[in-house]
């Protein structure tokens, strides 16, 4: 019997009642997390001292968590699930995998843009997509939007990261929600047309190609500049935020949802509402130089050193809704 048999059957008969024991089934949650077990952990210990509720978690990617809620059904064991990126928690919506929660606390800490309109899933963390540049090759007025970066102006000097990875696909799904397909795919192109590098397969190797000299600008994670910057103090690189004077900067989320299947639903939803918490919210900013979702709440001192932005008001929920459509359009733009 392997390990996850033998817990699955744990779970499994404390949820039908079949195994009294000291713990019953209400002070346990089970939680597959997409998110690494550094950045979950220290809020799962948190919770648990606080509150006496243990709190079992199984980390893995996030597809393959997903197709695992499908697999178990009504077995499953678990009773929430955590993941990056809007489009990943759409999905999973989509699939079935997670319930509706009703809850004012959530409303009241998570921001409209943030979370389901069914509420399905909930944001835990905003991740900003913005554009990152050499500081002794451009100048920070030259920068004004992600479309300005399709100018022939940046031909030979823009670097991006591969159009396979989730993040650039909601980006674009985003641009394609107010733009339209049209003015995105010539936008698109345009990125094509400019690039000095084949695309690269993570965010850091693009700023490594930036600080290099290879090329001048590219698109990021905040928080990747926040952990290069950080290994490497003389690094001539800065983050400019885009699209001021329109829709804002490209935002992502972290987030969470209760299962459709959960055994301990109510636990669940306490957990998800401490989450969106001050408490929560003030060691999730610590761990990884996101932003918080919930606004009431200040990123770490290295984030807010960045500068305040206006972030794009449009529900998340577009990544997922016009995930295909965005897949699509870069494939026919040319971006690899
Ligand atoms: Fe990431």
């Amino acid at each position: 019997m392997s390990i996850h048999r033998i817990f699955l059957v744990f779970v499994m008969g404390l949820s039908t009642g079949l195994t009294p024991v000291a713990g019953s089934a209400s002070d346990e949650i089970v939680v597959y997390t997409a998110r690494k077990e550094h950045l979950v952990k220290p809020l799962f210990d948190a919770y648990t001292e606080k509150t006496g509720v243990n709190i079992k978690y199984i980390t893995d990617k996030a597809a393959p968590l997903l197709a695992r809620l499908q697999a178990e059904g009504k077995n499953s064991p678990a009773d929430m699930l955590i993941t990056v990126d809007a489009g990943n928690l759409w999905q999973a919506a989509e699939k079935g995998v997670l319930a509706p929660v009703k809850s004012e606390i959530l409303e009241q800490n998570i921001p409209t843009h943030l979370r389901d309109p069914e509420g399905r899933w909930f944001g835990l963390s905003v991740r900003a997509r913005t554009i990152v540049y050499a500081t002794d090759r451009v100048k920070k007025n030259e920068l004004s939007s992600y479309e300005n970066l399709a100018d022939p102006v940046w031909k030979g000097r823009l670097c991006l990261r591969t159009s396979k990875k989730v993040y650039n696909q909601s980006l674009v799904a985003m641009m394609i929600a107010e733009k339209g397909e049209k003015e995105t795919e010539s936008v698109v192109k345009g990125w094509v047309n400019n690039l000095a590098a084949a695309p690269f397969s993570n965010d850091t190797k693009v700023m490594e190609a930036i600080a290099a000299g290879q090329c001048d600008v590219g698109i990021v994670n905040t928080y990747y500049y926040g952990r290069l910057m950080k290994k490497e103090k003389d690094l001539k690189l800065a983050l400019f935020w885009p699209n001021q004077d329109s829709r804002g900067v490209h935002i992502n989320i972290s987030g969470a949802g209760v299962t459709t299947n959960a055994n301990n639903r109510e636990q669940a939803i306490k957990l998800l509402e401490w989450l969106s918490g001050t408490e929560a919210q003030t060691i999730l900013v610590s761990l990884n130089m996101e932003y918080p979702a919930n606004p009431a709440i200040n990123a770490d001192a290295t984030v807010v050193a960045w500068g305040e932005f206006k972030q794009d008001q449009l529900n998340v929920a577009k990544a997922g809704e016009l995930q295909t459509s965005a897949v699509m359009l870069m494939d026919r733009a040319g971006y690899k």
